[in-house]
């Protein structure tokens, strides 16, 4: 297989398990170096990092709460002082809570808001100090269908996966001309831990939903993810990309 990816230094925030996970360990076998962040599952993250280097790879685990300017920007200092440098972030970190926006408390939106969105921007003013130093950069926000179709009983996290959109959207045009190109992935229903947590009911009235009856696999969402990443991909910016089956068409 080619190495689309040699050389290159990527962070993937929330990677100790899911689609953070599959992206980080995708990234590697392209031969990119990949910091593994993630914020309580240290034993995951060892995990992934274990992984990558038994098939040859590079990989560091970092912990770091996306929402914590302090432990972001020592986040990459460490990557920065491992590597060099960083050429690739995958916004990925992400939690999912439910309640009505009538019964929705205040910690509770700005958990579920600060993750996604807060930490993108975090992340992304950190990275850029490397990227444009090299002119040349690939960032990918992990959006979702949920911030482009709502959904009941979410509205912190899909005004906060609406919100990377937008982000996405002004960066790319911020950046255009430093070779530095910035995109979001909105996958529909992934199989993973945030999925697995929902009730039976809830998942099966969501299968119902995807003309392709199946959920997705988080290797799935990792393909598009790493090949926007590639040189192949060199004049793609400010996109959203949707992975779902056919849900939202
Ligand atoms: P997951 O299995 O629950 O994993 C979430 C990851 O985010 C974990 O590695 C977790 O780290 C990390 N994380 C959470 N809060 C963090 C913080 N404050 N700082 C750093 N890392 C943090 O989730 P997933 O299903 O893989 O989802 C990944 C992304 O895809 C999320 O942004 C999610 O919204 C989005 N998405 C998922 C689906 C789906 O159906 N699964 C669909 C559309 C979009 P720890 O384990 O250390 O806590």
């Amino acid at each position: 297989m080619r190495m689309e990816l040699s050389n290159k230094v990527a962070l993937v925030t929330g990677a100790s398990r899911g689609i953070g996970a599959a992206i980080a360990i995708r990234l590697a076998k392209e031969g990119a170096s990949v910091a593994v962040n993630y914020r309580q599952d240290a034993e995951g993250a060892m995990r992934v990092v274990g992984l990558i280097q038994s098939q040859g790879g590079e990989a560091l685990a970092i912990q770091a709460d996306v929402r914590d300017a302090s432990q972001v920007n020592e986040m990459f200092s460490k990557v920065v002082a491992q590597w060099g440098k960083v050429d690739i972030l995958i916004n990925n970190a992400g939690i999912l809570k439910e309640s009505f926006v009538m019964l929705m408390s205040e910690a509770e939106w700005n958990e579920v808001v600060d993750t996604s969105l807060k930490g993108a921007f975090l992340c992304t003013k950190a990275a850029l100090r490397s990227m444009t130093k090299n002119r040349w950069g690939r960032i990918i926000n992990i959006s979702s269908d949920a911030g482009l179709m709502g959904d009941v009983m979410r509205a912190h996290y899909c005004a906060a996966k609406a919100g990377l959109i937008g982000f996405t959207k002004a960066v790319a045009r911020e950046v255009a001309r430093s070779g530095i190109t910035v995109n979001a992935v909105a996958p529909g229903v992934v199989e993973t831990d945030m999925i697995a947590s929902l009730s039976e009911t809830k998942k099966k009235a969501m299968l119902e939903l995807i003309p392709m009856q199946r959920f997705a696999r988080p290797e799935e969402v990792a393909h598009l993810v790493v090949f926007l990443c590639t040189e192949l991909a060199g004049y793609i910016t400010g996109q959203v990309f949707v992975i779902d089956g056919g849900l939202n068409m």
